[in-house]
């Protein structure tokens, strides 16, 4: 399913700093993206930028280099552009998720370029006329430009969990399993009893204390185990209640 997100190209367009392009290629393969295509980086190769890539020194080194921006993006049937700034020129600005989403329908059809600009002065108007939309990442109205890596990161990552069919949500430990409604039922009947035993509930005034408590717990989706605790919790309560009043007589 993933595997599929090899075929995006991520395209560095006249990179300075060496260690971008390492951080780039990092960034890239823990997500699962491998092609890494530079249009004439500043410095290249470079020891900063293999330090920098880590165990991602295979992508770094499958890197195809090129002088010309239509050389790196040609053959695309999809060309996004990433941007740091809104243009003066009205082209269509996706978030980052819905690009993804947007890249991932189509990856299966195909190539697809995913391009960033240069450190200091991003994407020209020359290479943005190329782009089918722009990608701008939300960020602060005081500060809006990433490091040019972890740009790549973030989208990176978008494209991942697009590939995976949407975010992952909550993980659910292996051992938790939900209890029935009539095991949940059972403690509910037993609390309420022992609540009015301690005399915390009144039975005159019970003001919905119940269906508080029966909201919370069902918020929390005890275990068997947990609820175990908690029938215990209710036993101890309704010993102690009975053996007082048992001495109060
Ligand atoms: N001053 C430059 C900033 C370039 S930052 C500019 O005006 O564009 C280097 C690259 O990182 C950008 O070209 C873009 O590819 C990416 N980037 C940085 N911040 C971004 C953001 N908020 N949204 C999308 N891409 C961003």
């Amino acid at each position: 399913m993933t595997s599929s997100l090899a075929n995006i190209r991520i395209v560095l367009v006249g990179t300075t700093h060496p260690g971008n392009i390492g951080a780039t290629a990092r960034a890239m393969k823990v997500m699962g993206l491998e092609r890494l295509v530079l249009v004439s980086p500043e410095r290249y190769p470079s020891g900063e930028a293999t330090a920098m890539a880590s165990s991602a020194d295979d992508v770094l080194a499958r890197a195809v280099v090129v002088d010309d921006f239509m050389d790196a993006i040609a053959g695309c049937g999809l060309v996004l552009g990433t941007t740091a700034r809104m243009r003066s020129l009205p082209q269509p600005v996706l978030d980052p998720r819905t690009a993804a989403e947007r890249m991932v329908a189509e990856v299966g059809s195909h190539e697809i370029a995913l391009v960033f600009g240069r450190e200091k002065s991003g994407l020209n108007n020359e290479e943005v006329r190329h782009c089918n939309w722009l990608i701008n990442i939300p960020t602060s109205e005081h500060y809006s430009s990433l490091n040019l890596a972890q740009a790549v990161q973030i989208l990176c990552y978008e494209l991942r969990l697009a590939a995976l069919g949407g975010s992952p949500g909550e993980t659910t430990p292996p051992d938790w399993e939900p209890q029935p409604p009539e095991r949940l039922e059972f403690y509910f009947q037993r609390l309420e009893e022992a609540l009015l035993e301690i005399r915390f509930l009144n039975p005159a005034q019970p003001k919905r204390l119940m269906q508080r408590l029966r909201r919370l717990y069902l918020r929390a989706r005890p275990d068997e185990n947990e609820l175990n605790i908690l029938n215990g919790i209710v036993s101890a309560m309704l010993e102690t209640a009975r053996e007082r009043s048992t001495k109060e007589d």
